[in-house]
Parts: structure tokens; C-alpha cells; sequence
């Protein structure tokens, strides 16, 4: 069985089952065989019935007190039974399963698994999982691996598959040498991809994360350096003159800059008129104000005679981007243009031509600003907005359209300028250190659920006083094998808890795009009260008026995920509340969480993370959407990353060109949304 085969070849895959792996992003048995646990499941030990109580999850064993009834609800057919040991009983409850009512023998012994709940007025446990006695005892010691499902495909199922490919495809040699990794203390490329999914302990999870994580930051690095040519020598451009404009610009602004955005806006002008073209990274913290220097930038670029170009994330930042220039440019005689996927036709061909002739000056877009059909006029400076949300390859293509234009990439992700230095390649860096005075520090606080109901009076309160609120979830919907809070199970929640005047909606990312867009300009616009949201509000939007932002199962995210989550409040001049929610977790997760409650900035935060986490310690922790790797985390696998960036400089191109060839799968691993192939 080959890496590049279609699943189907993989035994008990049909046409039904790769339909909905195709839903997953599988499609090849390499896909298959790369699809690694988002975790691990142990067998608990097993508790008696006398002392468990609502909310945990448990696992009993006993027999069955009586036999076991069911009834019909509407078009559910519910089994209900008692499991007793030796000091106590508990009910147990199933839908929709009306074989058990036969199957299921009362006096038989049976090992049971679930969340134990508190209904009329007695325990249950509803739809536990049953395990045999040696099915459990053999389980017990190990981690088993839990996959990300779609809905038809279980864990049980996907396990299979995966381990029937693992075990039958032909994994072609390493391309790193078994000395280089003997030295380096990395696993072999088989052993890794075997580890992560059957672990021995820990350990093994830990050796084999890093070194998958090693191949992520390779390939990453090797792609940077083929795309953008590293060995090539700046290449010259026509230097721009001042002609004072953008100071005359700065002076008419409603405030004034800060320290630090004069300086960058002074190592954009400098390079700019230097000769040589600029390759520059802004660096700033959420709410520094990027986005100002973006737009004086494009100015300066205006006034020499240029075309420029800013590329945004989403379609709602790029409005509101569009929105902001349009206006800041009012007197300028800068020409905007929006363009977004979301146009219609015609006013896309409409958009192409108006800027193909040079009748706009400084277009405002997504990625639709990055198709072939755009034909740029005079094209001097190419701006990329939170750059972590694009792969190396977008940032190249934008860059490729015009005739080596300036450019520069702004980010909010807080990185260690060893490691800045590294991801972004042959750019220079500044960083916008400092936030514009007069901010009313956002008031935050790290709580258990029992906070529920005050934070709810919080919302409610806000919302009355013309204010609008987050919530942000870690799931989309409800699932059997997690308890994390969902989207879709926090609105039903919410609607029976608030009053019925509040407006609520929900924001996701498996909405088609048309609708999430939808959802967020209603939100912008006020028209929604409270938005629950998965993380992928986390980008760029700027909401004057959100000044509450609670985050359920604070614990699962990395805090420089929440660190950017919670820049979504306290954007205007209103007092704003960020309330990190924890779920069960260890006191550990309490301290990491504590570290967002004292600080505000970005960096510090980001590095008390790593101290707090340790190398490893990350399993289950989102860094959702903040970098582009999939696997590996810059900042506790910064020293794999180091290695990999030695190999990689110690390479010429032929060789990296030779490595390509030979060891044909590396063109199709996966970094992020990116397909890194070339
Ligand atoms: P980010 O760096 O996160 O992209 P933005 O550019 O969106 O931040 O700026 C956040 C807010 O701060 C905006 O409303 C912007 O108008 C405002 N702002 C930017 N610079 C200053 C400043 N020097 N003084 C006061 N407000 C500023
Ligand atoms: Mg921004």
C-alpha cells in the first residue's frame, strides 16, 4: 500500500466511509496515516457507586438490578436500567439503542463509562460506554489515541483504519539520516508516526511530537527558501521621495501617534526610500495600531506614484479596513476599492478593471486581491494584515504580482525575535512596543462554573447599557466523548437562561462563509447582543462596543490564543470585562490562566506560557489559528525549531531540490490549511 493510494484500498474503507473521511480532509492513505490524536483517553479506575457524584465522569462496575425496561418518547426509544454494586446502585439510561432491552441481562457484570448527571431528583448516567472485563484490563495502562470525528465516522471506527494503514503502508525511507537523529535524539520517521498513535507512555508522545514537529518546521523552512530564492541579493527599486504629505497626514489625525508607531512609520520611510526593496515585518501587540501605519504607508507610496495593495484575513476585516482608509483618506485623493470573494461577478470584473487602468489607488481585500485575474497598475507596496492567518505561500503570490514590490507583513502574534527571525525569513523587524495612552485596562478574572450565573447578570447589565458581549466555546456542537462547553449547546443554554429580548446568535467555522460574514456584520453593526463564538472571531475586528468577552474551558487554550481572543474587548473608551472561565482542571491550569489576569502584554504572557507549560505539556491546547503549523508550536518546540533551521541553512538548493525528488512524500505532508507541496 503506497502513501499517495486513495483510502479505499485500506480494508473496511468503501465509498460510504471515504465520503466522509473526504470530510475530514483524508483522502490518501498518507492523509490517513497523518491524522494524529488531538489526544489521549486512559481508562479511569474504576470508583464505587457510593461515591461519585453529578458532573464527573466515571467508570462503575456492578450487575444489573433488575431487567431492564423501555419506553417510547415520541420517536425515541429510551432503555433504561440500574447498575449495582456492592455499596450503592445507579440508574443508567440509553436512546435510541432498543437492543440493549434484549441484549442487556439482568445479574450479568459490566464495566460502564460516563458522565454522571442529576435528573428528577435521582443520578444517572446517560448513554455510558460498556467495556468487558478484559477489554478494560488490558486498556487500562495505556494511552489510547482520540481522534477529531465527523458525524458517521466513531472513534472505534477510525482507529481501525488507521491502525490497518499503519501497519500496511510502505513508510519509503527517512530522509533524515539515522545518525542525524541518533544525535539529535530524534525518532526515526516510522517510529514517530507509529508512536503518536500507539503510544507506550508519555514520553513516547512527547519524543514522537517532536519529531513530527521537526518535520513541520523543516518542510516550512525548506518551502520559505525555495519560494522566495533566499540566496538572491536585494534587488533595487527606484527610491521614493518625501514629499511631506504623510507628516501633514500624521498631524490631522484625530490623536497622536504613539513613540513607537513613529518610530516604525520612520523604518518604513527610510526603507522605502532607501533604494532597495523593503521586506518588513510590524510586529504589535493587539491594539498597538498597526493598522494607522498600514494606511500612512500606503500614503507615502501614493504620493510616489504607486498602486498599493492590503490583504486582510477575513471579508469583515477587509471592510473594515476598506471602511476606516476610505474615510482617513478623505482629503488625500487616494482612490479605494474593495475586493472581496464574496462580490458578485460583474462587480469583481468591474473591480479588475478599475484597477487594472490605475482609476484605484490603494485596494482593500481578502485573498480574492491575490487571484490571477487581478492585473496591477504600478503595484509599489503589497500589505499583509495578521499575517500567522496566511500560509508562506499567499504572502509570496501577493508579492509575485507586481514588479518586486515593497513589502510589509503585519502581525500580533508575540514571538521571540530569535524565532520572528526564522519564520519570516530575510525580513526586518519592528515592533510597535508601546499602546496608545488613555486605554481603560480591561478588568479580568479567572473563575470556576459556579460563576455562571454572575457572569450572566454581567451580560445582561452590558447589554442594557447598549454594550455587546462574546462568548467563546471550543467546540462547535455537543459530542459524545467530550465535555467541553460547544456553540451549539451554549445557545440552547443561553435561550433558556436569558431574557427574551437579548438577541443571540452563533458564529462557527463550519458556516459557510456567506453566513459567518453575515453574523459578523450584524454584530458589527449592533444588531446582535451576545455572539457565541468558536474561535475564529479571533482576527483583527475592531467592536468599540463588545465589552464583555467570557471564554468557557478557558483551560484547553494556549494563552497566547486568549491573550488574542481577549483584544477583542476594550477597544473603545468603555470599561470591558474578560472573564476566563475553567472548567474541572488541575491547579496547574489555574496558575497558567492567573498569568492573564496580571498582565496585558503579549510577549510576557506569551513566554510565562512556556515556562508554565513546559516542552510537551501541550496536549489538548489550542493555539487555535495563531500560526500556521499544524502540529508543532513555536514556542515550546522553539529548540526544534533552531535544529530544523540549522539543517535547512546548511543545505544549498540542489540539495534541497535533490531531497524533493527523492523522498517523494515530503511534497505531500501538510503544514496548517497549506499544502506545501510545490
Ligand atoms: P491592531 O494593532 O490590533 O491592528 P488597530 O490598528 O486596530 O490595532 O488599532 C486599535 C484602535 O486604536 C483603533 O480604534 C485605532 O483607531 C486606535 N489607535 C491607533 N493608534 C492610536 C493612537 N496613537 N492613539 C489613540 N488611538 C489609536
Ligand atoms: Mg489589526
Amino acid at each position: 500500500m503506497h502513501w499517495d493510494d486513495s483510502v479505499k484500498v485500506v480494508k473496511g474503507i468503501g465509498d460510504k466511509t471515504a465520503g466522509l473521511l473526504d470530510k475530514l480532509g483524508i483522502y490518501t492513505v498518507g492523509d490517513l496515516v497523518q491524522y494524529y490524536p488531538r489526544d489521549y483517553d486512559r481508562y479511569k479506575d474504576i470508583v464505587p457507586i457510593s461515591t461519585i457524584s453529578p458532573g464527573q465522569d466515571v467508570v462503575i462496575e456492578g450487575t444489573l438490578a433488575a431487567r431492564p425496561s423501555s419506553t417510547k418518547l415520541r420517536n425515541l426509544t429510551i432503555v433504561n436500567a440500574r447498575l449495582k454494586d456492592s455499596t450503592g446502585s445507579i440508574k443508567v439510561t440509553w436512546f435510541n439503542m432498543p437492543f440493549l432491552a434484549r441484549t442487556l441481562k439482568m445479574g450479568t457484570y459490566y464495566i460502564m463509562r460516563g458522565k454522571v448527571s442529576y435528573k428528577n431528583d435521582s443520578f444517572v448516567i446517560e448513554q455510558p460506554r460498556m467495556y468487558s472485563k478484559q477489554e478494560y484490563y488490558s486498556g487500562r495502562n495505556k494511552l489510547l489515541p482520540i481522534y477529531r470525528l465527523t458525524k458517521g465516522i466513531s472513534n472505534n471506527n477510525i482507529s481501525k483504519y488507521i491502525q490497518t494503514a499503519v501497519n500496511t503502508v510502505d513508510f519509503e525511507n527517512d530522509y533524515l539520516p539515522a545518525k542525524y537523529c541518533r544525535e539529535n535524539s530524534l525518532y526515526s520517521r516510522t517510529k514517530a508516526i507509529r508512536s503518536i498513535h500507539y503510544p507506550a507512555d508519555r514520553d513516547d508522545v512527547i519524543k514522537a511530537r517532536k519529531r513530527l514537529a521537526f518535520d513541520e518546521f523543516f518542510l516550512f523552512l525548506i518551502s520559505l527558501r525555495r519560494l522566495k530564492g533566499l540566496n538572491t541579493n536585494r534587488i533595487t527599486t527606484d527610491a521614493y521621495r518625501d514629499s511631506g504629505v504623510c507628516e501633514r497626514f500624521i498631524e490631522n489625525l484625530p490623536y497622536k501617534l504613539t513613540k513607537a508607531q513613529l518610530r516604525v512609520w520612520n523604518e518604513l520611510k527610510t526603507d522605502m526610500m532607501s533604494g532597495c526593496v523593503m521586506s518588513r515585518l510590524i510586529q504589535g501587540d493587539v491594539g498597538s495600531g498597526k493598522t494607522i501605519l498600514a494606511a500612512v504607508a500606503l500614503l507615502f507610496n501614493y504620493d510616489n506614484g504607486y498602486q498599493g495593495v492590503i490583504m486582510a484575513p477575513t471579508e469583515v476585516l477587509a471592510k473594515q479596513h476598506y471602511e476606516s482608509f476610505d474615510r482617513l483618506y478623505k482629503d488625500t485623493g487616494i482612490r479605494t476599492g474593495l475586493l472581496t470573494g464574496s462580490m458578485t461577478v460583474s462587480a469583481k470584473r468591474k473591480m479588475y478593471e478599475e484597477i487594472a487602468c490605475g482609476n484605484i489607488d490603494v485596494i482593500v481585500g481578502t485573498h480574492a486581491v491575490i487571484q490571477e485575474k487581478v492585473i496591477y497598475n504600478r503595484l509599489g507596496l503589497v500589505i499583509t494584515d495578521e499575517q500567522h492567518r496566511f500560509g508562506v505561500r499567499q504572502r509570496v503570490d501577493l508579492a509575485e504580482k507586481g514588479d518586486s514590490p515593497h513589502t510589509i507583513v503585519m502581525s500580533a502574534t508575540p514571538i521571540p525575535r530569535t524565532l520572528a527571525m526564522i519564520i519570516y525569513g530575510d525580513m526586518d523587524i519592528s515592533v510597535v512596543d508601546e499602546l496608545p495612552a488613555g486605554r481603560i485596562p480591561i478588568k479580568n478574572c479567572v473563575v470556576g462554573t459556579n460563576y455562571r450565573n454572575a457572569a450572566y447578570k454581567l451580560m445582561v447589565n452590558e447589554v442594557r447599557a447598549g454594550n455587546q458581549v462574546y462568548i467563546i466555546c471550543p467546540m462547535i456542537e455537543d459530542s459524545e466523548d467530550s465535555d467541553l462547553e460547544s456553540v451549539e449547546g451554549y445557545e440552547k443554554k443561553l435561550f433558556s437562561v436569558m431574557p427574551e429580548d437579548i438577541r443571540i446568535s452563533i458564529l462557527h467555522g463550519k458556516m459557510s462563509a456567506s453566513e459567518k460574514n453575515r453574523i459578523m456584520e450584524e454584530y458589527v453593526a449592533g444588531n446582535i447582543d451576545i455572539l457565541i463564538s468558536t474561535t475564529v472571531i479571533e482576527v483583527g475586528i475592531n467592536v468599540p462596543s463588545a465589552t464583555v468577552m467570557m471564554i468557557e474551558n478557558s483551560e484547553r487554550f494556549g494563552l497566547a490564543a486568549l491573550h488574542q481572543l481577549r483584544g477583542r474587548i476594550g477597544r473603545g473608551n468603555r470599561q470591558s470585562y474578560c472573564v476566563f472561565m475553567h472548567g474541572d482542571t488541575g491547579e496547574e491550569n489555574i496558575k497558567r490562566l492567573e498569568v492573564l489576569n496580571h498582565s496585558n502584554d503579549g510577549f510576557h504572557i506569551a513566554s510565562e506560557d512556556l515556562k508554565l507549560r513546559g516542552p510537551g505539556d501541550l496536549f489538548g491546547i489550542m493555539q487555535s489559528g495563531e500560526l500556521v503549523f499544524r502540529y508543532a508550536d513555536i514556542y515550546s518546540d522553539s529548540d526544534v525549531l533552531m535544529l530544523a533551521n540549522d539543517m535547512v541553512k546548511s543545505m544549498d538548493m540542489d540539495k534541497v531540490n535533490e531531497l524533493m525528488e527523492t523522498y517523494s512524500y515530503l511534497n505531500r505532508y501538510r503544514i496548517g490549511d497549506e499544502n506545501v507541496g510545490l
